[in-house]
């Protein structure tokens, strides 16, 4: 763990150092969990939100997107539930002053049980070599016998806890097993508050009457409040789904881990209306869908698990996570929800308007069921990053830093280099990269030595580098180097768009999800 925190002190310096992500206002001393995407970032997170999108919006011939206000009308909020309960259960350390989540404590205490037993496991797996049986193991092992037991213990509690909003008993568990702050040490902790985690700002000027806004905390609601516009509007018919991505606000208790946790950030959400009845249906194609998702771009299979909901929301009748292997520890990127009609159905009492569909088929109207996935952009950024980070021994005792990015989101796909700044040589490269800088997003470089050169994309995640040298001005063939194996060949230019097209196309990543 403690080499993984020391990776990811290292991400988070890189991503400063090679203009992905910078601390908000920093001239300022920083803005608490709010961050800035710099040149390679913003290029990185559209990519993201590219590949979202088009998964959504072209891959499905019945998903349709919009692009709906941060601002909107008060009641939505208190219709969806989120001014009397989008709230967290925060706690205090008396001595270190530091706030926490209570429910991420145990959370925390759980995942070191867990990791605890798979020590156990992997050390007796060591020792007893090919006959070791795991799964015999961990049924008569005492002491991962005596950790599944305190485990399933605390889980049972935390779950009923959370399930009846007890506040008491979720500092109760954090007392009864020694939960200490990192900071001081100590158990000594206030009592368990709930805290609302929307920000409100006023609308209008005093004079006229000033109104009570929030800036959304979740970009959902706003498709909610449209779904009759663009169900008439597209003659949109059920099943179907609107996507959208935009930015969302939460006032975190606890704003740690860089992009993981923001006050500002942005989702990628997708409601998909059903016939109640279908919902369950729905949801099983639609979280299968997401994981094919997240594995198409080749981070690894093993990185991604799912993880269900302990406490369902009481509109939910199934949810579920899927968690990334962070360099700490398994996360949330995307939540997949089962919603049932809580939303359009509480949108229709408060509004005072139908808010139904007419299913030609059934012959009969009804307020149709909705299954959620939604993804934060940031979560998703981060994951990539985490993932594709890689120092890099190399023969002669060298190390590279690479990111090794699914080439289809890398911020630059070709970085062109004459080999020299005379001859003619910055010309030519100049023409390729004329030619080609419609398709791609590319880079000329032509200060430094040429392998000082590949250092620097190396370390933005450039799949291709082309040099351009003598022999091309004769021969119209330039050396292309691949990132990841660093090999080089000789290649005539007019093979470039083909071999590059092949490599950064998303159409690869979209074939995986539908095969
Ligand atoms: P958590 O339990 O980690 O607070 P959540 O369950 O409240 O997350 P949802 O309300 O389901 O999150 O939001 C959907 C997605 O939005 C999450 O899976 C995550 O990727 C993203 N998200 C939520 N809160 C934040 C945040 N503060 N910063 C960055 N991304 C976020």
């Amino acid at each position: 763990m403690a080499q993984q925190e020391e990776v990811f002190k290292k991400l988070v310096s890189h991503c400063k150092e090679y203009g992905f992500v910078f601390p908000s206002s920093e001239i300022y001393d920083g803005l608490g969990a709010v961050y800035d995407y710099g040149q390679m970032g913003v290029e990185l997170k559209n990519n993201i939100k590219k590949y979202w999108w088009d998964s959504m919006v072209l891959l499905n011939e019945n998903v349709v997107g919009i692009d709906s206000a941060i601002f909107m009308h008060p009641t939505i909020w208190k219709a969806s539930g989120h001014v009397d309960a989008f709230n967290d259960p925060l706690i205090d350390n008396k001595d270190s002053k530091k706030r926490y989540r209570a429910d991420v404590l145990i959370e925390d205490l759980m995942a070191k049980i867990d990791d605890k037993i798979e020590k156990e496991v992997e050390k007796a797996a060591k020792k007893f070599g090919e006959s070791f049986d795991a799964d015999l193991f961990r049924q008569t092992n005492p002491r991962v016998q005596e950790n599944v037991a305190k485990r399933t213990e605390i889980h049972t509690r935390f779950a009923k806890a959370l399930n009846d909003g007890n506040l008491e008993e979720l500092r109760q568990i954090i007392i009864d097993y020694d939960v200490v702050c990192p900071i001081s040490g100590t158990k000594n902790w206030t009592e368990v508050r709930q805290f609302n985690l929307m920000f409100a700002t006023e609308m209008g000027s005093t004079a006229d009457g000033a109104m009570k806004v929030y800036l959304r905390p979740e970009t959902a609601q706003g498709i909610f409040v449209n779904f009759l516009n663009v169900q008439k509007t597209g003659r949109m018919k059920i099943p179907f789904g609107i996507a959208q991505i935009g930015k969302a606000f939460r006032n975190e208790i606890v704003a740690r881990q860089f992009i993981f946790r923001m006050r500002e950030f942005e989702q990628m959400e997708m409601q998909f209306f059903v016939r109640p009845g279908e919902e369950l249906q729905w949801f099983e194609f639609w979280k299968d869908r997401r994981l094919k998702w997240h594995k198409a771009i080749g981070l690894g299979d093993k990185k991604y698990r799912y993880h269900d909901h302990d406490k369902l929301a009481h509109y939910a009748n199934a949810a579920t996570d899927i968690e990334f292997e962070m360099p700490f520890g398994f996360k949330e990127v995307e939540g997949i929800h089962s919603r049932t009609d809580f939303d359009l159905g509480s949108h229709e009492k408060f509004s005072g308007k139908k808010i139904q569909y007419f299913d030609p088929e059934l012959n009969k109207s009804y307020v149709p069921y909705v299954v959620e996935t939604s993804i934060g952009v940031d979560r998703m950024f981060l994951s990539v990053l985490a993932a594709s980070y890689d120092e890099e021994r190399l023969e002669g005792g060298d190390t590279r830093v690479v990111l090794k990015l699914p080439a289809p989101l890398a911020p630059v796909k070709l970085a062109v280099m004459p080999l020299v700044k005379k001859d003619g040589l910055p010309e030519k490269a100049r023409q390729i990269i004329d030619d080609l800088k419609f398709d791609f997003n590319c880079q000329y470089d032509e200060k430094d030595s040429i392998g000082k050169r590949y250092r620097r994309q190396d370390a933005i995640g450039t799949p291709f580098c082309v040099t351009v040298d003598h022999q091309t001005l004769e021969d119209n063939c330039v050396t292309i180097r691949h990132r990841d194996s660093m090999q080089q060949e000789r290649v005539a230019i007019s093979a470039l768009r083909g071999i590059i097209s092949e490599q950064v196309s998303m159409k690869n990543f979209f074939k995986k999800i539908t095969e």
